[in-house]
């Protein structure tokens, strides 16, 4: 993926969130955020998604501008995959019911076509075996796998993650961790927020370390985690796992 981000600015009330924000990234397919706690980087996230409108500033992907008008933006987050840290899963239907209705109403698929959308992907997450429970007989880790792959069924360009295993057991985390590493390797485009380091390393192609609306930090994971230059980041890195 190729990204340019220009001058992003948002405000929320009076305080400001991201503050002139730019970033440009080439041929990347997996864009890691960290930061601290309220620096932007759900807002920033969102705002890629065309779920928060900017005061300011302009976003490109792929050589494509993103249009902070309605009905832009409509036709705009069916093509952008979001995964958020509560799985926001429909808690009356099953797995499987879950994966296929946003592939029906959303994207006008064809039943018989939606479901084997679906079923070929709880077979290559393995969840076959749980697709008709629903998500309170599921575990905290198998529900986040069904949101994500949820996500990957509508074949978005993108995939976007916000800590997607921070409401998770630690004894759960490395199920999801998995099925995003293997979603790195099939080629998928990512940007992902995360807590954690050693898989922001992994995972990573590009890393940006958000504080305060700005990103003060940018480049090749290892090289920006094992050589920290702002005051901001040593901080940040010293508090982190
Ligand atoms: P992060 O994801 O890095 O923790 P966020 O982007 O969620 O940070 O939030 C950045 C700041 O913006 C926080 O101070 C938060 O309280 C504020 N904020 C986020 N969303 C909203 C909103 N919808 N309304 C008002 N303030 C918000
Ligand atoms: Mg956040």
């Amino acid at each position: 993926m190729n990204l340019n981000i220009e001058n992003l600015s948002k405000k929320f009330g009076s305080q400001q969130v991201l503050s002139e924000l730019n970033l440009r990234i080439k041929d990347k397919h997996s864009l890691v955020i960290i930061g601290p706690s309220g620096g932007g980087k759900s807002t920033l996230l969102k705002v890629v998604a065309g779920l928060v409108s900017p005061e300011d500033g302009r976003i490109e992907i792929n050589g494509e501008k993103i249009n902070f008008d309605e009905k832009y933006l409509n036709e705009y987050r069916k093509t952008i995959g979001v995964v958020f840290q509560a799985y926001n899963l429909f808690p009356h239907l099953s797995a499987l019911e879950n994966i296929i209705l946003p592939l029906e109403k959303v994207h006008n698929l064809e039943k018989k076509e939606a479901y084997k959308r679906a079923e070929n992907l709880l077979e290559q997450f393995k969840l076959t075996e749980h697709k008709n429970k629903k998500p309170n007989q599921l575990s905290g880790g198998q529900q986040q796998r069904v949101a994500i792959i949820r996500t990957l069924a509508l074949d978005s360009k993108f995939l976007l993650l916000d800590e997607p295993t921070s409401a998770l057991d630690p004894y759960l985390v490395s199920e999801v961790l998995d099925t995003i590493m293997d979603l790195r390797r099939e080629g998928r485009d990512l940007i992902l927020v995360t807590h954690q380091m050693s898989f922001a390393k992994a995972v990573g192609d590009y890393l940006i370390y958000v504080d305060k609306g700005k990103i003060l930090e940018e480049g090749h994971p290892e090289e920006v985690l094992n050589n920290p230059k702002t005051e901001e980041l040593k901080n940040f890195l010293s508090k982190t796992l």
